[in-house]
């Protein structure tokens, strides 16, 4: 009982990885004060370069945050009071609630089993003509069912935004996650697979007109300044967070590589382990692994994340309440069982530690501790 804890193992570790990269990331924030580039300026416009580039598509956008990505993407597209946007119960809540903050209302449909992701063959029954667009989560690093949904949205004339918010670097059909919707959003949020030290985000598009009209957004409605063209809000990215990101986007294949390796190992390891279903990789996919997400079954779930924290080891809870049952979203009047599989979910899944820092000896003491305790 009172054996000492000798390890201690945290969900992310990004002093880790700052001291792997600090001469980067210190020459990056000190050339950003030198030329006092702090708001928006040529660290930023190289950042948006690097990251259209990286997704395979023509523009991006720096932001805020990825809340804002979204926020300003459906506004972009026009959606709003009366509009209807289809969406997953089984993500942060960001992904929602611009829908509500834009006075559209957010339409949640179930999650598939295997994946976390929505569950695209349900969609069409949910869309109606009130319908403007369709927001899929690439949940955990892992894309969602991209082919259907932008079928169905071809069908229907509907706007896809793909959550690429834990995603940067996946792939679908060997396309960039964020270059296969119309638009793109992405968070540098400091545990993001690519995060600043700080808060970020970025938008992702090949239509100009998009661009140009978030670029607009941003930044009161302003491309000259003090000439207000349309009637906008202040999301833009410090130059700070762009330098530090623009030293940080060379490792980042390497680190996505890193994630899957660990993801592979645990794979190998927890598979045939009692009361532990492993999280399934798509054929078609290349997930990213931002989070490596397994589901203890049998009411076993925070047992096991008590004893993990008991041996130094810090387990997360993603998501611990579906979004359609969160009290913000109340007045949409979604009940307890309108999504069992969203629901189920979110009293099994236990996100075990994935990031590229930890080590061969922390990834087996790791699997070795939840093998004991089952
Ligand atoms: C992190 C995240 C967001 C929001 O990003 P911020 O930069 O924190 O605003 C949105 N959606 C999902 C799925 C996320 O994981």
């Amino acid at each position: 009982m009172n054996k000492k804890i000798t390890k201690s193992i945290p969900s992310a570790d990004l002093y880790k990885e700052y001291l792997s990269i600090k001469t980067d990331i210190d020459k990056a924030i000190a050339k950003v004060i030198a030329d006092s580039a702090f708001i928006g300026g040529k660290y930023v416009e190289a950042l948006e370069e690097k990251i259209a580039s990286f997704c395979q598509t023509k523009y991006a956008v720096a932001l805020n945050s990825g809340t804002d990505g979204l926020y300003l993407s459906l506004w972009a597209l026009g959606v709003g009071a009366g509009d209807k946007v289809i969406t997953t119960p089984f993500t942060f809540i960001a992904t929602a609630e611009v829908i509500a903050v834009l006075g559209a209302t957010p339409i949640f449909v179930d999650i598939e089993k295997d994946t976390f992701n929505i569950d695209a063959t349900q969609i069409e029954e949910k869309i109606t003509k009130k319908t403007k667009a369709i927001i899929p989560v690439h949940l955990f690093g892992q894309p969602a069912q991209m082919d259907k949904i932008k079928k169905l949205a071809k069908k229907y004339k509907l706007f896809v935004i793909e959550d690429a918010c834990q995603a940067i670097g996946a792939e679908f059909n060997g396309k960039k996650a964020g270059s296969i919707g119309d638009i793109g959003c992405f968070s540098f949020f400091p545990s993001k697979n690519l995060g600043g030290y700080g808060d970020g985000g970025i938008i992702t598009t090949n239509s100009k007109k998009l661009a140009d009209k978030i670029r607009l957004l941003r930044n009161h409605g302003s491309l000259m300044r003090y000439h207000n063209e349309i009637i906008g809000v202040s999301s833009r990215l410090d130059g700070i967070q762009a330098s530090i990101l623009l030293a940080k986007l060379p490792y980042l294949d390497r680190w996505n590589k890193k994630r899957r390796e660990i993801a592979k190992y645990y794979n190998n390891v927890l598979k045939n382990v009692k009361n532990i279903e492993l999280p399934k990789e798509e054929k078609n996919s290349y997930h990213v692994y931002n989070q490596y997400t397994i589901r203890v079954k049998n009411g076993k779930r925070d047992m096991l994340k008590k004893h993990l924290l008991k041996h130094g080891i810090t387990s997360m809870i993603y998501y611990f309440t579906p979004l359609h049952l969160q009290k913000a979203l109340k007045y949409l009047n979604y009940k307890k069982g309108d999504f069992p599989i969203a629901e189920k979910a979110s009293t099994e899944v236990l996100s075990l530690p994935v990031y590229p820092e930890l080590s061969k000896e922390e990834t087996t003491y790791i699997t070795n501790t939840i093998k004991r305790y089952v």
